[in-house]
């Protein structure tokens, strides 16, 4: 049989990346009076703007650059002139148990998430392919599997809670830290079975790295996936945000941002000049380098802000004519044996993902999502340059 992709989308997202348009209700180059102006439409800025509007109404002002909301939520559908075609996540997908504010909003939204069960990984590393993690521990000479059976979050706990800890901030970065501590094959194990391959690669502060495991690493653990995309969220919150009075501009990115003699801020953008009393920044750093003024380079200046380090995701959107996939499953799992996502560390492409909430899967779609080391984000660059002709509609 010759599976071949209807179709594939490949998304650059430069840490960043959806729908609604803005009732302009300011002649373009007006000027704006706002108590609060908000720069970025992704979900940050858009939860500020629909938990401001109830009180402040049309003096809530947003600008977002693109000509969609969403920002790093970005659902992409085979037929865009089809609204009600499926739409899946080349961004943001999921929803974990642990994320309780994201959660309690899908409810005030009205937006229904499925909870597939949880499946099996399968992993290819070294040569060897296992169905867990746990199954390749061995093609690591040198390293001892855990007698719990989770050599992987032994090793996270042992950069966490050992006593090395409190020497982090002597160690140059993220990678020579988990070299000392968890030996080079505990290293190269964690790297390989990471989803984020990069944060091992480039040179992160290993103290604020370890802050940021100490969030991240016990969030737990089912997935929901929201009917319609991850995009409901944004959506949801531009169409309630605008219903209570705030004014949403869409394609029209904010150039600069500069105190003014009155403890306020003026606010220039492609087509507005805004005055506010308070400014919210919801931009990453690939944004907040295109906008100017003494705001901005306030906070450039601060070492926190210096410290940040970007990494590229590449993800790849495919749609099949048939769920080929479907017939990939562990056959020692007793319930639950199907695949739902193929790992490697072999080439750059880190893992293909099958859905199986009954939403996407009815859609016969998969996403590919490419290693985050920086030399395969570069191959990803290079793809996206070609997205006209090749990738777009293949
Ligand atoms: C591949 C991928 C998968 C992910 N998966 C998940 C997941 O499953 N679950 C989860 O919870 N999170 C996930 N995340 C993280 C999540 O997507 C982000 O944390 C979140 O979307 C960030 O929102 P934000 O509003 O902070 O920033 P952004 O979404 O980046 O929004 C910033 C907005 O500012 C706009 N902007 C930039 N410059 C300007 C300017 N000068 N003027 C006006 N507007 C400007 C941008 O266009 C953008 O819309 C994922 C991220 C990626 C990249």
């Amino acid at each position: 049989m010759t599976v071949r992709p209807l179709s594939c989308i490949l998304v650059l997202l430069p840490l960043s990346l959806v729908a609604c348009t803005s009732e302009e209700t300011t002649p373009p180059n007006g000027d704006l009076e706002c108590d609060v102006v908000i720069v970025g439409g992704g979900v940050g800025g858009l939860h500020t703007a629909f938990r401001l509007a109830p009180s402040l109404g049309d003096k809530v002002c947003l600008f977002e650059k693109e000509a969609q909301v969403g920002g790093r939520i970005k659902d992409i559908s085979l037929d865009d002139s089809d609204p009600n075609a499926p739409r899946v996540g080349a961004g943001a997908r999921r929803v974990m148990e642990g994320q309780t504010v994201l959660l309690d909003l899908a409810t005030e939204l009205g937006i229904q998430l499925e909870t597939p069960p949880i499946t099996q990984d399968l992993i290819n590393a070294r040569g060897g392919f296992a169905f867990s993690k746990e199954g390749l521990v061995n093609l690591y000479p040198g390293l001892t599997p855990d007698p719990g059976g989770d050599t992987e979050t032994a090793l996270y706990d042992k950069l966490r809670f050992g006593p090395e800890r409190a020497n982090a901030a002597s160690y140059a970065n993220f990678e020579a830290y988990v070299r000392a501590v968890a030996g080079d094959e505990g290293y190269e194990f964690l790297h390989d079975m990471s989803r984020f391959r990069a944060d091992f690669k480039v040179p992160l502060d290993v103290a604020g790295y370890l802050d940021y495991l100490d969030e991240e690493w016990d969030v737990c653990c089912t997935p929901s996936y929201p009917i319609g995309g991850m995009s409901q969220f944004p959506l949801g919150m531009a169409a309630g945000a605008t219903e209570k009075g705030a004014q949403i501009f869409t394609s029209d990115p904010v150039a600069s941002i500069d105190r003014n003699a009155d403890g306020g801020f003026d606010i220039v953008s492609s087509s507005h000049k805004a005055h506010a009393d308070k400014v919210v920044i919801a931009v990453p750093p690939v944004g907040m380098d295109k906008i100017k003024g003494d705001v901005v380079d306030d906070i450039k200046a601060q070492q926190v802000y210096k410290d940040i380090v970007g990494v590229k995701v590449v993800t790849i959107t495919q749609w099949w004519e048939t769920a080929w996939y479907a017939n990939i499953v562990n056959p020692n799992a007793t319930e639950n044996a199907r695949v739902w996502r193929g790992w490697t560390t072999e080439h750059c492409l880190n893992f293909i993902e099958i859905p199986l909430e009954p939403y996407a899967a009815a859609a016969n779609v998969t996403r590919s999502v490419y290693n985050d080391d920086p030399e395969c984000s570069n191959i990803g660059k290079t793809l996206q340059t070609r997205e006209t002709t090749l990738w777009k509609r293949l």
